[in-house]
């Protein structure tokens, strides 16, 4: 039997169409480049396992251009000490080109190495509505080894909220005396408005008996926690895509316009620091997210 013929405006259609697709999957990547929550090696990664992928097929000049901090100017210069031509795609690149091209990137943004010795204390933080307290909920419903830890917070609970489950609901002058006495390994007023902190013991008692412990807090506590015990393991937790990021933050619904604005702008601030992490995770799926977690967790010494 003979292949049916299609008309060829059929053809034209379905390849322009295909033709919108790939510049947005391309737009998309520039977005996750410069706003970092794709690595520039990783991209380089994948357009070399596939050249026809969005990675791939992406320009070399729209490869750098897309990168924090680099101009037109800068990458003419690159271009040439790297003898790479303008019209070259990243999945086209040689051998020889694709790999002085990574020893550039890995100069110019080395890639996280984590720390060894690190303890079973896991932080994980990330920008917001990433997700960090679905992957948490998940682990705390199906290892409950693993003690989450409870912070204090001087704010009101909201409706469903449990004291001494969600957080210990505590008032000014208690959250002023628990600093003054030592009980929190880290403090921080997030969102300018509310304080909260981590209770230092439940964490040490925890820690004795062998267990893991996950503590979800903001950026400025993770480095807190760092500074009191150099061995915890910080875990920065990506959206798959920034795109992914926003249209998250926006189908919550619990911020306003100009919150929403506020937030992805610390966003951006936040991703430009994931480089002081240990490990990094891209939250696509929670359940695989909460298994990754968990296996740094085992991975730790002690
Ligand atoms: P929410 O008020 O929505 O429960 O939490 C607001 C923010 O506070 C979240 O970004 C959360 O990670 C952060 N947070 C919760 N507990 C702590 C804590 O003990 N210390 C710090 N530094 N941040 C916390």
């Amino acid at each position: 039997m003979s292949e049916p013929v299609r008309p060829p405006e059929v053809d034209r259609v379905a390849a322009s169409r295909k033709a919108v697709a790939a510049r947005r999957a391309r737009a998309s990547l520039k977005r996750d480049l410069s706003t970092r929550v794709v690595s520039p090696q990783d991209v380089l990664r994948a357009a070399t396992a596939d050249p026809q992928s969005a990675a791939g097929t992406l320009r070399v000049p729209e490869f750098l251009t897309a990168l924090p901090a680099i101009g037109e100017g800068k990458r003419d210069r690159v271009l040439a000490e790297l003898k790479i031509s303008p019209v070259k795609r990243l999945g086209g690149l040689g051998a020889r080109q694709r790999e002085a091209l990574r020893q550039w990137l890995d100069q110019r943004s080395p890639e996280p190495q984590p720390r060894p010795g690190r303890s079973r204390l896991v932080v994980l933080a990330g920008p917001t509505a990433v997700g960090k307290g679905t992957v948490a909920a998940h682990i705390r419903e199906n290892h409950p080894d693993v003690l989450l830890s409870v912070s204090a917070t001087t704010r009101a609970p909201r409706p469903g909220e449990v004291d001494g489950e969600h957080y210990f609901f505590v008032d000014d002058a208690e959250f002023d005396r628990m600093v003054a006495d030592g009980e929190l390994l880290e403090w921080a007023t997030v969102h300018g408005v509310h304080r909260y902190g981590t209770p230092r013991g439940p964490i040490d008692r925890a820690l004795s008996e062998g267990r893991s412990v996950l503590l979800e807090i903001d950026m400025q506590g993770a480095f807190q926690v760092r500074e009191s015990d150099p061995r915890a393991t910080l875990v920065f937790l990506l959206p798959p895509t920034w795109d992914e990021l926003v249209s998250r933050l926006v189908g919550r619904g619990t911020e306003g316009e100009e919150e929403r604005a506020r937030r992805l702008r610390t966003a951006k601030a936040e991703l430009a620091a994931q480089g002081e992490f240990d490990f990094r995770i891209v939250n696509d799926d929670v359940a695989d997210a909460a298994a990754q977690v968990v296996d740094l967790m085992q991975a730790s010494a002690r």
